[in-house]
């Protein structure tokens, strides 16, 4: 049995997006003041959110649906919902 890499597991995940994030941060600036390690930047496998100048960015389209920011937010900041019906990742067969 062969071991696939990152890149080949990457590969077989595709995504149809919906035009709405169905990701929330719910105070930027709880994530400016309150929040100096910025965990959800480390947790999220997908590398959703990503701290640039001086605001937290989602991008919510590249979101594998793990919910561990549901969770991991140690100030409860991240609204998550699934994506709308029909949108979101799509597993592919290897
Ligand atoms: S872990 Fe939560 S509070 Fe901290 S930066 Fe991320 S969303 Fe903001
Ligand atoms: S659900 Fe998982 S992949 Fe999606 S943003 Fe949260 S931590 Fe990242």
């Amino acid at each position: 049995m062969s071991t696939k890499t990152i890149e080949e597991k990457q590969y077989l995940l595709r995504f149809k997006c919906d035009t709405k994030s169905h990701l929330t941060v719910l105070d930027y600036e709880v994530c400016k003041t309150n929040c100096p390690d910025k965990l959800c930047t480390v947790f999220c496998p997908a590398e959703v959110y990503k701290w640039e100048g001086n605001r937290m960015q989602v991008g919510y389209e590249g979101c594998h649906e793990c919910g561990s920011c549901r969770i991991g937010c140690p100030h409860q900041n991240i609204k998550w919902e699934y994506p709308k019906g029909g949108h979101g990742i799509v597993f592919r067969l290897a």
